[in-house]
């Protein structure tokens, strides 16, 4: 069954009050970038982002962003996937963190979260609305922190 989020966002008060939930977790994690997955992360990270006063950087499909790009394929259930980020947009050293709406199986966030340790970034935690859990994807993370919102079984 999809989880959709679109719902969610029909309604400010709720949206906010998500938006807000992150705010008040991450405002004092000394956190430089929010990266945010192609294309319900681009929902939730940039208002993260400027609540912060962090830069947001957008983890795209193949072949979207202009500039030059790194790569991190990922395997789905059928086939594979590819994340790409700007080369440049994040500095070595700085603090990451990784916004989607969901994990189901984390590789999605694993390709993100390798992406941002490619370029010698240090990913505090990963931030999702929603995790399905018995498709058991935290374990996926060697271990990186996980916070969502809402559980669905
Ligand atoms: P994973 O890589 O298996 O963890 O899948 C997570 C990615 O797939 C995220 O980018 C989600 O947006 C998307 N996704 C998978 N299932 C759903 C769903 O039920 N609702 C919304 N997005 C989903």
């Amino acid at each position: 069954m999809f989880q959709d989020i679109t719902t969610l966002l029909l309604d400010p008060k709720a949206f906010k009050d998500t938006i807000d939930l992150f705010v008040e977790r991450y405002r004092d994690m000394n956190i430089s970038v929010v990266a945010g997955i192609e294309a319900r992360g681009f929902i939730f990270g940039p208002p993260i982002a400027l609540a912060i006063g962090a830069k947001f950087v957008p983890l795209r499909k193949p072949r979207k962003l202009p500039g030059k790009v790194i790569s991190e394929e990922y395997e789905l259930e059928y086939g594979s996937d590819c994340l790409q980020m700007h080369v440049g947009a994040v500095e070595p050293g700085e603090r990451a963190l990784v916004v989607d709406d969901l994990i189901a199986t984390g590789g999605t966030l694993c390709a993100a979260m390798n992406l941002l340790e490619q370029v010698g970034a240090k990913v505090v935690e990963c931030a999702c609305v929603i995790e399905l859990p018995d498709l058991k994807g935290r374990e996926r993370l060697n271990g990186k922190s996980l916070y969502v919102l809402v559980e669905s079984h």
